[in-house]
């Protein structure tokens, strides 16, 4: 249920509905807009009064939200969430630009990339250190020693990190060692994990299941959502279809349909969704375009001998060259990199 509040409402106004709301058992998510208060509130709004509520003179009306996802519902915060991670920013007018390699395999190969994407203008590192792999045969990341390095790197370049966390059992290392915590694909639907990062007052980036409908996707940004944790940022990495050519299908209109329906950041990561490098390029344009919050590209100084998704990564050299394409595109829209 969604109240919208009149701009001249009080904080003693507030405090008295909260109160009354707070006879059900509900939990009350109050949005500041620029031209009215909106109060979200979840739980069980069927035990609410409504005839009192509306009763109040500072209420205007209340709404129903028929979707199944409710505080990452638009109708629950308007306005676009912009989560704050140190200097940088997720889901404003700056495009987040999130570069590294898919696995972390040395102090010298990922502060070497860590310098070369920040030179470039990146202002997140990536690197996986659990990696989730189809085969238990390939390379499975470095485990604690990769977050190590990854410290390392932030240290070295002062870029913030983005880390993949597959189990609930590593969290603490996660929570004393990266900036953003990332949710593979393969499990957006832990709804285990999801509870326990939602605990957390880590930024989260939350990857589309392999499979998953815009619903699944927002339904699992809300188990991390209801647990205490509002910074979710989603994203598209491409999605099972029947075309084998591409490793995935990337599904751009995940931005329209996603920004649409919540306020949450949206990103693209055009790496997992191609699986050949030389679609990143131009398939981060057309992100940018779309209207996509960030991008997280793979970038490996060394592809042909990557541990982990050599074939999807770009080289150093051609993520600096595209940066400037992409600003000129972000500026069509009056947004900046
Ligand atoms: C990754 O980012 O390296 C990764 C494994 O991504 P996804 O979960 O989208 O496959
Ligand atoms: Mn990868």
């Amino acid at each position: 249920m969604v109240i919208v509040l009149h701009p001249s409402t009080t904080p003693e106004n507030l405090e008295e509905l909260k109160n009354e709301l707070l006879k059900s058992d509900c939990k009350v998510c109050p949005t500041y807009g620029e031209f009215q208060i909106i109060l979200g509130v979840v739980g069980s709004t069927q035990q609410i009064n409504r005839d009192k509520v509306l009763n109040k003179k500072y209420v205007e009306k209340i709404l129903s939200v028929q979707e199944p996802y409710k505080m990452a519902n638009r109708m629950f915060h308007p306005e676009n969430t912009v989560i704050n991670v140190g200097n940088e920013s997720i889901g404003g007018t700056k495009i987040a630009l999130i570069a590294g390699p898919c696995s972390v395999e040395s102090e010298e190969q990922i502060v070497d990339i860590a310098r070369k994407v920040k030179e470039a203008g990146a202002g997140f590192l990536r690197g996986g250190a659990y990696k989730p792999r189809t085969s238990p045969y390939s390379f499975q990341g470095m485990k604690e020693e990769g977050l190590e390095l990854l410290k390392i790197a932030r240290q070295e370049t002062g870029l913030p990190i983005v880390s993949e966390l597959m189990s609930a059992s590593e969290l603490d290392k996660f929570i004393d060692s990266v900036d953003i915590i990332q949710i593979g694909a393969r499990n957006m639907q832990n709804f285990d994990l999801l509870k326990a990062i939602g605990q957390t007052n880590k930024p989260i980036l939350l990857k589309r299941g392999l499979s998953a409908t815009f619903e699944e996707l927002l339904m699992s940004a809300e188990y991390i959502m209801s647990e205490g944790n509002e910074q979710v940022i989603l994203c598209e990495r491409g999605i099972r279809t029947f075309e084998t050519y591409t490793r995935n299908t990337l599904d751009l209109s995940a931005v329209l349909a996603l920004k649409r329906l919540s306020h949450l950041p949206v990103i693209i990561d055009p790496s997992h969704a191609a699986g050949k490098w030389w679609m990143v390029e131009a398939l981060s344009k057309a992100a940018v375009a779309v209207g996509a919050d960030g991008l997280i590209i793979e970038v490996h100084n060394d592809p042909a001998n990557a541990s982990c998704d050599g074939k999807q990564s770009i080289t150093p050299d051609r993520f600096a060259a595209l940066v400037d394409p992409l600003r000129r595109i972000a500026e069509i829209d009056d947004r900046t990199i």
